[in-house]
């Protein structure tokens, strides 16, 4: 063999080698919630609870499943309990003990509708977060998206549900409900543009905010929302929603 072709032989061996390694590495398993841990053979999943309203029958389970198959528990800041260090040969198994739906945590869908407590327990509420949040979550949580997105519903301008750095968000007034778009807290932080001062009541926002997430369905971008806002300019974006 020439000095050239086994030269050629080598690279084509390290190019192998480095594939077959990438294919045996572990990675996320989107359809069973399981995101890989730091330890790369380990997966973490986090339960559906919607607005972080649960109650103890539901964590007692949690914690029982956590004892069995020894794992840690930690909260979110999607407001989820997240079991953390099962095997992957006991996901299922897992999954089928907590009697529970996954939460959308890892993806490109809707992932998390943060809420706060609103007028239903906090002092300081103005309307109803937990009403509007949670049919929110019943109409979109997990729903598949070109990118990531994120909600927010906040029960007064104190923003607890950090409305304002949501792909969408929406925080109560006196008056109603403001509708912010574009927001992100990730490697590139944006604050949500207004996209409506003032919706009078749960319907508009909800019907408001189905246009939004069926323009950025159709918008045939992979991008997150606020990054087509940014682009378009907060007037042209609400042309496009409002007409
Ligand atoms: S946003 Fe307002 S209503 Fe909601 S928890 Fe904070 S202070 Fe209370």
């Amino acid at each position: 063999m020439s000095l050239m072709s086994l030269k050629s032989f080598m690279s084509l061996i390290k190019v192998l080698c480095a594939q077959s390694m990438e294919e045996s590495m572990k990675k996320d398993i989107v359809t069973k919630g399981a995101i890989l841990q730091r330890d790369r053979e380990t997966y973490a999943i986090a339960p559906h609870i919607p607005g972080g309203l649960t109650d103890t029958a539901t964590l007692r389970k949690i914690c029982d499943v956590a004892d069995k198959y020894g794992l840690e528990v930690k909260l979110t800041s999607a407001q989820r309990i997240m079991l953390i260090g099962i095997k992957e040969e006991e996901l299922d198994t897992v999954w089928t003990e907590l009697a529970q739906k996954p939460g959308a945590a890892i993806g490109l869908c809707v992932r998390s509708i943060k809420i706060c407590p609103g007028t239903t327990y906090c002092k300081r509420g103005v309307q109803d977060s937990i009403s509007l949040g949670l049919k929110l979550d019943a109409r979109y949580h997990a729903m598949e998206l070109p990118n990531k997105m994120k909600m927010g519903v906040s029960g007064c301008m104190v923003s607890c549900a950090e409305s304002g750095v949501k792909d969408i968000g929406v925080v109560a007034t006196a008056k109603g409900w403001r509708i912010l778009v574009g927001g992100n807290a990730g490697a590139r932080p944006r604050l949500a543009d207004t996209l409506v001062d003032v919706a009078a009541d749960e319907d508009q926002v909800l019907a408001i905010i189905d246009k939004i997430v069926t323009w950025y369905r159709n918008s045939g971008r992979e991008v997150r929302l606020g990054r087509l806002v940014e682009e378009m300019g907060i007037e042209k974006f609400r042309q496009e929603i409002l007409g």
